[in-house]
Order: structure tokens, then C-alpha cells, then sequence
């Protein structure tokens, strides 16, 4: 018998059959290109823009100020190269924190080589960026502040709102990457200050390779893919129309369901954070206890390796991770981890596990039951954990 419990939907999730089922007709029935000018091709043009209505609703956006991308990794791209390149001429400043997903990191990297200054916001123990530091670090250069709704490892929530604000009172562009959140919670950029945003389909029940880039109208940047005239000039190439619906449909789910849905996870959420510290000695919450996604657990674990973890719950069925996906295949401790302060040894044995709204209480409790003995067989094999036991 395999039993497989999922529990790794930070870094995909399953698509939805409302979504599926959406799709399908733009393969083989309606699959003119919606750029064509005949009638054949008009459904598709439609279904590509009701999409769009329906994630503009979502996020208090006009429909005209949603961009369909090839996921978050390039909505990321898009929103810092595109900004460094129209502002570069007001300042070369950009500011964003050390607990960014890597699409953003990496980018600022590469802004780095091309001549831009970026200062990196330090966090509080929690995750959450320091607003002072924030305010601090503003400069008559800087042109855009980029600060992530919700982190991807540990969950924890940003103060958009505040940093919203801050960024207008300042005259200063604010992206956020909104991977995470959106579809997840609330997100309306006019009440948030937000001027662009990213989301992406497949981390919320959608299609891989399709995303969105959210981009206020008053905001000029260029395309970041040349080409054809697709997206209002800014974004070139033939729309991914399955991909698109598909995302449209995930999006109508989401909200539809969102209230339910945060109420299931934070219920069982909080239910397996409570029974993993209470059972389980030596560890630890990593992110904030409240100020977090609804379905994000991670939790550190003393005197143990998180890749040991992975491989005996895998021979279990249960896919968990350590990190994030990105950086999985790579011995170097979470970024995010290190930032909140826990140190090299310990980054190494934390474990994420993120629900969804399919995740059972009968699937948790089977997943500590199995944790608690992993846990226990892990320590009896851990030199750590005999000098610690010596040391008592
Ligand atoms: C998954 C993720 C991305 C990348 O999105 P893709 O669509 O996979 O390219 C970016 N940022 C965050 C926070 C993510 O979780």
C-alpha cells in the first residue's frame, strides 16, 4: 500500500480539476492564437482576458494593469530590471531584505554587476523586516523597495501595509513578491500601497509556467521579453492560453474558498505545531507564532540533519522539505534561517512542512506519530546528541 501525504505545497501544488477541466478545450478545440484577427481565434482572446479580470478582482486591480508572465521567477525579473533601467536616472539605490526568495536575490546580484547599490534589510528572530532600518536606509537615490509579502520557508508576513506607506511618503516605487500570499489571503495594492506584485499559478493550484506581474498604470517601465505586441507592449510572445485559464480558474477557486480554506489550515497547522513542541524535546518554531501563512510549519529540530528527516518520512510517503526547493541539492543552510539568527548547526535540522486544504487531521497525527520515532532513531545514531546527553 503506498500512501502518499503531500506536504510540500510552498513549492508546488496539485491543480485543481476546476482548473484542468478549464483548460482543455484551448488544446486541441480552441487553440487560435488570440492575437489572430479571424473569429476562431476571438475565444481564445476572451478566455485570456476574462482571466485577467478575474485576478485583477482578486488583487482591487484594473484589468489593464495585470501581466501575464512565465511564473514568479520571471514576474521577479521583470519588475527589478525593468525599474532599474527606466529609473536609473533618478538613482542607482534599491532596497530589499536578506530573506527574499533567491528569483529576487540572485536579480539584485546581477543589478549588483550593472552598477546598482542594494542594501539588504536585516530581520528581527521572527523574520519580520526592521521598519526603522527600513526608513533608515532610504536615500535620494533609491528608486524601489522590494519586500516580500510572505517568506516562503518560514512563513512569516511582512508589514506591507506600513512599508506601503513608507514607500509613498517617500516617493519610491514598492514591488512586493507575492508568491506565497496570493490566493492565500487578502491582497488589495490600492488599501496596501503596492505598485507592482508577483504571483504565480502553480503555488496556487494552478498550472506551472504561468504567472502574473501586477503593475499600477501610473508606473512606465519597459518589456522584459522583446518581440511581438503582446500584453500592451510589455510582455512579448504568444499567450500561454491553457496556462492562463488555468491560472484564471485557480484564482476563482481561491477566492471563492479562501475563508474556509485559512480557517482548515491554521487549525491543523496550529494543532501540529503544538503537538510536535509539546512531544518532541528540543525544538523549535522557526518564523513568527501568528504572523504567519496559514499553512506553513517549520520547525527546527537539535542534534540532527533535516536531509535524514526528508529520507525516512520519504520512505513514508510524506513529502516534506528542508528549505526551500530552490536550494535543496545544495549544502549550504537556508539564507532565511541564518538571517533569523539560527545558527549553521542548527539551520541544518529544520524541516517545513506546508498543508493544504486537502491535508487531514488523520494525516498529521500520522505524520507526528512517525516524526516523534524518526526523531528518537535519528538521536540514538548522533554524536550532538551524546555529548549533550554527557554534558546533563
Ligand atoms: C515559488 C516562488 C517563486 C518562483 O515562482 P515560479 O513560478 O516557480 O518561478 C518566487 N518567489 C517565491 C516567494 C516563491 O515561493
Amino acid at each position: 500500500m503506498s500512501r502518499l501525504i503531500y506536504l510540500d505545497n510552498a513549492a508546488t501544488t496539485k491543480v485543481l480539476p476546476e482548473a484542468f477541466e478549464a483548460m482543455k478545450p484551448y488544446f486541441m478545440e480552441q487553440y487560435g492564437n488570440p492575437s489572430s484577427i479571424y473569429g476562431f481565434a476571438a475565444e481564445s482572446k476572451k478566455a485570456v482576458e476574462n482571466a485577467r479580470e478575474t485576478i485583477a478582482n482578486l488583487l482591487h486591480a484594473k484589468s489593464r494593469e495585470i501581466y501575464f508572465t512565465g511564473g514568479g521567477s520571471e514576474s521577479d525579473n521583470w519588475a527589478l530590471k525593468a525599474v532599474a533601467d527606466a529609473y536609473a536616472s533618478k538613482g542607482k539605490h534599491i532596497i530589499t531584505t536578506k530573506v527574499e526568495h533567491h528569483a529576487i536575490l540572485h536579480t539584485c546580484n546581477y543589478l549588483e554587476k550593472q552598477g546598482f547599490e542594494v542594501t539588504y534589510l536585516d530581520v528581527d528572530e521572527y523574520g519580520v523586516v526592521d521598519l526603522e532600518q527600513l526608513k533608515a536606509s532610504i536615500r535620494p537615490d533609491t528608486i524601489l523597495i522590494s519586500v516580500m509579502f510572505a517568506n516562503n520557508e518560514i512563513g512569516t508576513l511582512m508589514p506591507i501595509k506600513e512599508i506601503g506607506r513608507i514607500a509613498k511618503d517617500n516617493n519610491i516605487l514598492f514591488h512586493t513578491d507575492a508568491v506565497q500570499a496570493f490566493g492565500h489571503m487578502q491582497i488589495d495594492v490600492e488599501e496596501l500601497g503596492i505598485d507592482l506584485l508577483s504571483a504565480s499559478g502553480h503555488k496556487i493550484n494552478g498550472p506551472k509556467g504561468i504567472g502574473i506581474m501586477y503593475l499600477r498604470d501610473t508606473v512606465k517601465i519597459g518589456s522584459f521579453v522583446q518581440g511581438g505586441a503582446q500584453e500592451r507592449n510589455r510582455r512579448a510572445g504568444t499567450h500561454n492560453v491553457p496556462g492562463i485559464v488555468g491560472m484564471g480558474a485557480a484564482v476563482a477557486y481561491a477566492r471563492e474558498h479562501m475563508q474556509e480554506r485559512i480557517a482548515h489550515e491554521k487549525e491543523l497547522r496550529d494543532y501540529t505545531i503544538q503537538r510536535i513542541l509539546k512531544e518532541i524535546p528540543h525544538t523549535k518554531l522557526n518564523g513568527h507564532p501568528t504572523k504567519r501563512l496559514s499553512n506553513n510549519i517549520n520547525i527546527g529540530f537539535e542534534f540532527i540533519e533535516g536531509e535524514s528527516i526528508l529520507i525516512l518520512l520519504d520512505q513514508l510517503g510524506i513529502c516534506a522539505s528542508s528549505g526551500s526547493a530552490c536550494t535543496s541539492g545544495s549544502l549550504d543552510p537556508s539564507h532565511v534561517l541564518l538571517a533569523i539568527g539560527v545558527p549553521h548547526e542548527k539551520a541544518h535540522g529544520s524541516i517545513r512542512f506546508t498543508l493544504s486544504e486537502e491535508t487531514t487531521k488523520v494525516d498529521m497525527d500520522y505524520v507526528v506519530d512517525n516524526l516523534k520515532k524518526i526523531i528518537e532513531r535519528l538521536r540514538s545514531m548522533s554524536p550532538l546528541y551524546e555529548d549533550f546527553v554527557k554534558k546533563q
